[in-house]
């Protein structure tokens, strides 16, 4: 037996015997005190009940030992002190501003304080007996509360920053603590989770990251905030194999706008150019301001200088309308540096440097223009852009004209086709050829309005020749690589022939053979849907790519052209020979026709008919000409083609 209950046990004997003999003694004296006549007699009566008095304060005595040793003392001190505590606990609980909830073990709400109710909008009826779930707010993933939950199990306490959602669907973050609580058994029967809204601190840090990373004038990014998104797109561009451009503008003159009309409307102008400049680009380009007058631009898909230097006239044309600000109407001129990436610099800082000193360039080189950090390339990149700006007002002014090339029977030596071979009749240059202005129509895009041009043309010319009589088996018209990829090609074909109204057995459709061979399934399917229109298929330039044979073999064709490169060398040189003895075999063993471009020799035209070429093209029969310069005395009138392959 423990000593503390061996003690407890003799003090509450001794507290018995001593209660037994007190009320025994006191009742025993009173009586004979009260009994008694004697004087001596009742005054040894009150000194034994003085004793009896004492004995009664040795009982007392006991009893308090007994109740130190059962603890009952301290139980009651520590009861009452547990509910000072409690009181205090629950005024702190009340005041705090943090809100704090409670769960069982079960995890359903069994308390929440007021600020509780304040943060989340929820009142106590409306939360007691739920679970904490009904504030997720959606924006973490159960890996997030799956990692939470373990730490809580092995630590019992987890805290973080936790997205919730106040009663009127707001979401907010929240920097959380949530502690488990065990009973007297050491058993879990409680959470507390103690939380605080945070969405304040996170405005103001947001707003301060804003501040850092912005200019203050026109909320555009700043230098920082640049690089650091160049860095990230150059990394992108980089895995993607894709080229980069950096533009610096900065506007010219801009100092004496500042110095004649003051800081204040200066401030209002390059606010207004930002909005321009802003409204000007879609995604995957950045603006940003750099300091002063200096503006920059990352295009992040821009391959070729040419679009650089499009983009960089695009700005400078689109600055030099007037800014009207406070009933000034300014204009400015723009100067513009380009640096590319990976062909200048690989690196944010080093674009920036090297558009920096194209940027002197061309301030240097008289303002209001743009220069490239390679100088060579600043002339090519100017001549191609000015190209292509001439090339849309071209076609608007219709100064593109089709010439068209006679294609001979190498057997009768007659002219049974023609090939349309589209020019540009510049007003101050003069006849410009299509290897100049294709390339350019390629990467702008205009390629697709002038094909369609030239193949309504040609309709038109070969209804108009079969009108006067003259029977040509067809007309070719070329189809640029762009446009054969795409959907469009048949619709636009067969609209073409719609509106003309040519038998579409007449229309014979070049396509070249890297053209086909990029893509050779989509190729395929194109060609299957032209051929349904009734078109006849020729594959030009054949030689140059890289045909898979077996490919070709699927190839809805009817005929090969040989590149005229090969029959440059005919009938000497052994290589071309070899090519073009091969290519004949080939396309006589598919069950096609062949076709030898850029004849300029009779030997030339010799050997290829006696290697039983049988269509020939070139200067020899004749260059290519304006419709009604056409040599029509070698027409022979010659049946409509056979439309099986
Ligand atoms: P291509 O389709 O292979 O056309 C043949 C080119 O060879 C033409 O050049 C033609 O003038 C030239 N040529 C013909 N015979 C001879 C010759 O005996 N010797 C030499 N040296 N050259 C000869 P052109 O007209 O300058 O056209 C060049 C290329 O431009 C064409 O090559 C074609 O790929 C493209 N092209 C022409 N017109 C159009 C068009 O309307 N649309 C598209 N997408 N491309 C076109
Ligand atoms: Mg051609
Ligand atoms: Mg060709």
């Amino acid at each position: 037996m423990p000593a503390t209950y061996r003690d407890a046990l003799r003090a509450a004997l001794l507290y018995l015997l001593l209660s037994i003999v007190w009320l025994e003694l006191s009742g025993y004296l009173l009586n004979s005190i009260f009994d008694s006549s004697d004087e001596q007699l009742r005054w040894q009566l009150i000194s034994g009940y003085v004793w009896v008095v004492l004995s009664a304060g040795l009982i007392f005595l006991a009893r308090a030992r007994l109740f130190r040793c059962l603890g009952i003392g301290a139980k009651l001190r520590a009861r009452d002190e547990d509910q000072v505590r409690l009181r205090q606990a629950a005024a702190v609980f009340d005041c705090t501003r943090e809100g704090v909830l409670v769960t069982d073990n079960e995890g359903l709400i069994v308390h929440v304080n007021r600020a509780f109710m304040e943060i989340t909008g929820y009142q106590h009826d409306e939360v007691l007996g739920q679970r904490p779930s009904l504030f997720k707010s959606g924006r973490h993933s159960t890996a997030f509360y799956q990692s939470m939950f373990t730490t809580l199990g092995s630590t019992g306490e987890w805290s973080g920053e936790i997205w919730n959602r106040r009663k009127n669907g707001e979401i907010y973050p929240q920097w959380q603590t949530i502690r488990i609580i065990h009973d007297d058994e050491g058993r879990r029967s409680h959470y507390v989770a103690v939380f605080t809204d945070i969405s304040a601190i996170k405005n103001s840090e947001h707003e301060l990251m804003h501040l850092a990373h912005h200019d203050p004038l026109t909320d555009l990014p700043n230098r920082l905030l640049f690089t650091d998104r160049a860095e990230q797109a150059l990394a992108s561009a980089q895995n993607h194999k894709r080229g980069c451009a950096l533009l610096l503008i900065d506007l010219d003159h801009f100092k004496m706008i500042n110095d004649s009309l003051g800081h204040t409307i200066g401030d209002q102008l390059l606010k207004a150019v930002a909005e321009r400049l802003k409204a000007m680009f879609g995604p995957g380009i950045t603006l940003a301001r750099l300091g002063g007058d200096e503006f920059a631009v990352l295009a992040e898909n821009c391959p070729q200088l040419v679009q650089a230097a499009a983009l960089a006239q695009r700005i400078i044309d689109g600055l030099k309308e007037a800014f009207p600000i406070e009933g000034h109407q300014l204009f400015i001129n723009t100067s513009i540096g380009i640096s590319l990436f990976p062909a200048d610099a690989l690196s944010a800082e080093q674009l920036l440097r090297n558009a920096d000193s194209a940027l002197s360039k061309a301030k240097n080189t008289g303002r209001n223009g743009y220069a490239l950090y390679t100088e060579e390339l600043t002339a090519h990149a100017q001549q191609r852009v000015e190209t292509a700006f001439e090339l849309r007002r071209a076609l608007e002014q219709q100064e593109l004209r089709v010439h068209y090339q006679p294609v001979h029977d190498l057997k009768t030596r007659r002219l049974i086709g023609v090939e349309a071979l589209v020019r540009w009749e510049h007003p101050q240059r003069g006849l410009i050829s299509p290897a100049e202005f294709i390339p350019i129509a390629e990467r702008t895009g205009l390629i697709a309005e002038i094909d369609a041009w030239v193949m309504h043309q040609s309709c038109l010319q070969m209804c108009q020749w079969q009108r006067a009589g003259v029977a040509l088996s067809f007309v070719a018209v070329n189809v640029s690589s762009r446009l054969f990829a795409r959907r469009e090609l048949y619709q636009q074909v067969a609209q073409v022939l719609r509106e003309t109204g040519l038998d579409p057995a007449y229309l014979e459709l070049e396509v070249t053979e890297s053209a086909v061979m990029d893509d050779p399934e989509v190729a395929l399917e194109q060609m299957h849907r032209l051929r349904e229109l009734g078109v006849r298929l020729a594959i030009d330039d054949f030689g140059t790519g890289y045909s898979s044979l077996l490919r070709l073999k699927r190839l809805p064709v009817q005929k090969l052209k040989i590149d005229q490169g090969f029959v440059a060398g005919l009938p000497c040189d052994d290589d071309d020979v070899a090519i073009v003895r091969v290519i004949i075999a080939l396309a006589q063993s598919m069950g096609m026709q062949v076709h030898a471009e850029g004849i300029e020799q009779a030997e030339q035209a010799r050997f290829l008919l006696e290697h039983a070429c049988d269509l020939g093209q070139g200067y020899w029969f004749g260059r290519p000409v304006p419709a009604e310069q056409l040599d029509w005395m070698h027409a022979p009138i010659i049946e409509k083609p056979p439309q099986t392959l």
